[in-house]
Formats: structure tokens, sequence, C-alpha cells
């Protein structure tokens, strides 16, 4: 097991696992790729370089100072997190179960320019398949993705639908999906519905009936993997406090996926101080484990 989680290698993760690993603690680093500074081209604005260093150079490095100080870096998508006093993070390849978890996995993605979506969320549009899953339980319900997360997502569906479907609306699917899921990818016109969702209008006037979506494009972001375990949202966001703690014990975030302001120098800020809390946490765990006060 081990005593840190940390889900995200940008500026907020590097940083929670350097104060992390020099607190003499064991942490794990999950990331997919490079976050926002693989975007950024030159950074002219973050303190100690007299040159501008590009954003992929700045995560290099970053990476390689963690794994200098002894944090495992690990590069993959993370699919799904579980809590029950302990921390389970599911990646594309493996399980890490921690004793707290950090995450910091940058703003949320955009979500599906698909007219209809907004309107109906919470009206059978869901981003989170454990936590409303069981709302449609013997109803044929749809998942809008293409990838592996999506997979993720009609996975923990299938047990409890009458029939799960696929639309990729006009994606080209990157997983493999079980034979029981249809699978759609015809692009979607609209979501339709009058209180609630009633179906999805196709660009060929196609229609499929159904009351609820789940939506699950691209990766898993900050706020579906908090929902999961019922972290609180505030807007777009994972809600923190000062100390970047949520309302689940063990649970930090730190860096864009909190908001605020989206720079490299806040996100490393909030990143050590979310280790400086787990590690809090942690020492706290171990000594009520060995009868200490
Ligand atoms: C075009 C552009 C230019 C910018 N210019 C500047 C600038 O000049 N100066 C400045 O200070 N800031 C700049 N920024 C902002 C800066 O890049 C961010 O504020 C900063 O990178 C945030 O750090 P972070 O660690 O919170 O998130 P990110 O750097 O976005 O890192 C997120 C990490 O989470 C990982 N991740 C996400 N989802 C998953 C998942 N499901 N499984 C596994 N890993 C996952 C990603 O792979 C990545 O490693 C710019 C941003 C952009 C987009």
């Amino acid at each position: 097991m081990h005593d840190i989680i940390i889900i995200g290698k940008g500026p907020a993760g590097i940083s929670a696992a350097l104060y992390g690993c020099r607190a003499n603690l064991s942490v794990v680093v999950i990331g997919k790729d490079n976050g926002s500074l693989a975007k950024a081209g030159n950074i002219e604005n973050y303190y100690g370089f007299d040159v501008p260093v590009s954003g992929t150079a700045l995560v290099t490095k970053g990476v390689q100072q963690a794994k200098m100080v002894g944090a495992l870096v690990v590069d993959d998508e993370v699919l799904d997190i579980e809590w029950d006093g302990q921390f389970k993070v599911k990646t594309k390849n493996e399980e890490f179960v921690g004793r707290s978890l950090i995450i910091a996995t940058g703003s949320n993605r955009r979500k599906a320019d698909v007219k209809g979506l907004e309107f109906f969320e919470g009206k059978g549009i869901s981003y989170c398949a454990v936590c409303d899953g069981f709302f449609f339980r013997g109803k044929d319900i749809a998942v809008l993705g293409n990838g592996e997360y999506a997979l993720q997502e009609v996975k923990d569906l299938l047990p409890l639908a009458q029939s799960v479907t696929l639309l990729s609306n006009g994606a080209p699917l990157t997983a493999s999906f079980p034979e029981s899921v249809k699978i759609i990818e015809t692009p979607i016109q609209e979501i339709f519905g009058e209180m609630s969702v009633q179906g999805i209008r196709f660009a060929d006037e196609s229609i499929f009936s159904t009351t609820g979506i789940f939506v699950a494009l691209g990766s898993a972001s900050a706020t579906d993997l908090a929902r999961k375990i019922g972290a609180e949202i505030r807007g777009t966001s994972i809600a923190v406090d000062g100390t970047m703690a949520t309302n689940v014990p063990g649970l930090f975030a730190a860096g864009d996926c909190i908001g605020g302001t989206l720079q490299v120098a806040v996100a490393v800020g909030d990143g050590a101080k979310a280790a400086l809390t787990a590690i809090s946490y942690v020492r706290k765990q171990r000594r009520e484990e060995r009868g200490e006060a």
C-alpha cells in the first residue's frame, strides 16, 4: 500500500510528490500525458528561469526531480477510484491502493458540444455511473464516449440496465466494448425531451429512445473522479478548504482542478500544501494504528 497516490504529473502533482517523498513516505504519481503544459509553448513567468522554458521541458524536469527523490511515476490513465477508508485507484493497466489520494488532474475537459446536453443535466444526463446508475436500473440507457473511460462506465452500468448503447458521436472507437453493447457511431444532432431526456436524434434523423445518458468523453476528469467517492464539487472544480482537503477524509486536490488562478506557480503552491496536509493525515493514521495518541 502506498502512503500517497497522486493522480496527475503536472506542476501540482509533481510538487506534491516532492514534499511527500522528502517526508519519507511512499508516493506513486500516475499521469497519462504532459497535461496543460504540453500546449503551453514557452513559459516566461515562472520563478527561477532567466530564459523562457518550454512547457514540455518544465514537465520533464519535474518528473525527473520527483523520480530522483524516490517517487514512482507511472504513465497510465486513471479510469476509476474507490474509497472504503483506503483509496483504490484503477488505471488501464493496474490497480493501486493508498492511504491518501491527491487529485491533480488539471482543469476539466471540455464538454461535448451536443444540443440539449447541458439543459438536461440532472434530468437524464449524468456524469457518474457509480453515483446515478441505480436510478436507471432495468432501463435502456446510453453512454456517450469512445475510449477506455467510456468502457469503464459501460461496465458499471451493464449489471443494472436492461441494455447499454454506446454513442461515439462520430468519433472512432479507441477501446473494445463487450458484444452485448450496441454501438452507434452516427453523429448526434440533439438530445430531446420535455421535463427530462426522452431520446437522441442523430444527424441522419434516426432516433434512439432513452431516458438516461451517461457522459464519458475522453479521460475521467477531476470532477468525474471526485464524484465517484462523494467529494463535493463546486461548479466545475473540486471543493477544498485552505489546506487542500476535500470533504472525504484522506482526499486532497490541487492545481487547476480546484479552480481559481490557473497558473504554474499557483499549482506548485497548491501541490505543496496538499502534500503537507496528506503527510499529517498519513502520520496520524499510522500513530492510531500503533495505538498512540
Ligand atoms: C496554452 C496554455 C498556455 C499556458 N501558459 C502559461 C504560462 O505562460 N504561465 C503559467 O504559469 N501557466 C500557463 N498555463 C497554465 C498552466 O499550464 C497550468 O496552470 C498548470 O499546468 C496547471 O498544473 P496542474 O498540475 O494543475 O495541471 P496540468 O499541468 O494540466 O496536469 C494535469 C495532469 O493530470 C493528468 N491527468 C488528467 N486526467 C488524468 C487521468 N484520468 N488519468 C491519469 N492522469 C490524468 C495529465 O496527464 C497531467 O499529467 C498555460 C496553459 C495553457 C493551456
